[in-house]
């Protein structure tokens, strides 16, 4: 097998993960998982089963990023559990348990490659890679399953959108992403149960048109809310209201609430970011100016204190 690929930070070498670790696969178990099964193998005894002769030879200029990158991407998908794969570890900071990161991961699978040659290190850029495919649970059914994958759309999408930012242009009208629409269609495809977010939705001041829920709400702050009392801006999504405003081509601008019997200026968008009161940079931003808008604590669903009017859920 061959992958032609640049040791490059912006190549993707993450679409060829699901081939390459299926090929590394074949070649160290070349009986099949079937065998292995029936010879009541699991991951201890795979090395027993696996024949004398089996082996799969994995190499590219100077061994040490694009090679490794495959490797540290087949040990993630064949022994996650190795690497903290969906069990909680104790955080030493406090008691509460957490995932373990995909950094965490990654750098431990690194850490294993680096036993037996001690100069392995993918690029930056490959090294990010693999934290995503730990963090979309290296999938390698077929080839095009990463491809298909949200995370991997989204981080393509952000690749766009930095290229454009580095030529100080707007993303084409045609490729903005707006999220809710996403969100929308990736819940009509794995019918996964809606995970309703509870906190505090935000409407237009003058008609209290809502303008974002609570789940298109960007944290910006150290302790991780959408804004601190002494923050101006509130950073949302970009939102598919925004619209008119985004796909018009301009760098930075105004927007404007969506009910066109209102039409007040709520807050703004740059394409370059924006800093916040509280000093943070947000890149992109789009954001509601916290003096235009009202913050109303939304209601879980099935809340008797919730009463929207006629023909409106109240959610985006
Ligand atoms: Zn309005
Ligand atoms: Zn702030």
């Amino acid at each position: 097998m061959s992958i032609d690929i640049d040791d490059d930070e912006s190549s993707d070498i993450l679409v060829r993960f699901p081939a390459a670790v299926r090929f590394i696969d074949s070649g160290l178990h070349p009986y099949g998982a079937a065998h292995e099964a029936k010879t009541g193998g699991d991951d201890t005894t795979a090395t027993s089963t696996s024949s004398p002769k089996s082996g799969v030879y994995v190499h590219c200029a100077m061994g040490k990023s694009r090679s490794v990158s495959c490797v540290v991407a087949y040990l993630l998908y064949k022994y996650p559990h190795r690497f903290g794969g969906k069990q909680f570890i104790e955080s030493p900071a406090s008691t509460q348990r957490r995932r373990i990161t995909a950094g965490e991961a990654v750098s431990s699978a690194l850490q294993c490659v680096r036993e037996a040659r001690p100069g392995a290190e993918p690029n930056p850029g490959f090294m990010r890679q693999l934290e995503l495919w730990w963090e979309m649970g290296c999938p390698a059914d077929d080839d095009g399953v990463v491809e298909r994958h949200p995370i991997y759309q989204k981080w393509l999408y952000d690749g766009m959108l930095q290229e454009a930012r580095d030529m100080r242009m707007a993303p084409d009208a045609g490729q903005i992403r707006f999220e809710d629409e996403v969100r929308a269609r990736e819940k009509e495809q794995d019918d996964e149960t809606v995970t309703r977010t509870n906190g505090k939705e935000v409407r237009c001041k003058k008609c209290r048109r809502t303008l974002a829920t609570p789940g298109f709400l960007l944290s910006h702050t150290p302790t991780g809310q959408a804004a601190n009392s002494g923050c101006a801006h509130i950073f949302v999504d970009t939102l598919s209201w925004m619209r008119t405003a985004l796909e018009d081509g301009a760098l930075d601008g105004r927007l404007v609430c969506p009910n066109s019997k209102c039409s007040a200026t709520v807050g703004r968008f740059a394409w370059q970011g924006l800093q916040c009161t509280c000093k943070q940079w947000v890149v992109p931003a789009f954001s509601l100016n916290r003096s235009r808008v009202d913050e109303v604590s939304s209601q879980p669903v099935g809340s008797s204190a919730i009463r929207m009017p006629p023909g409106r859920n109240g959610s985006l």
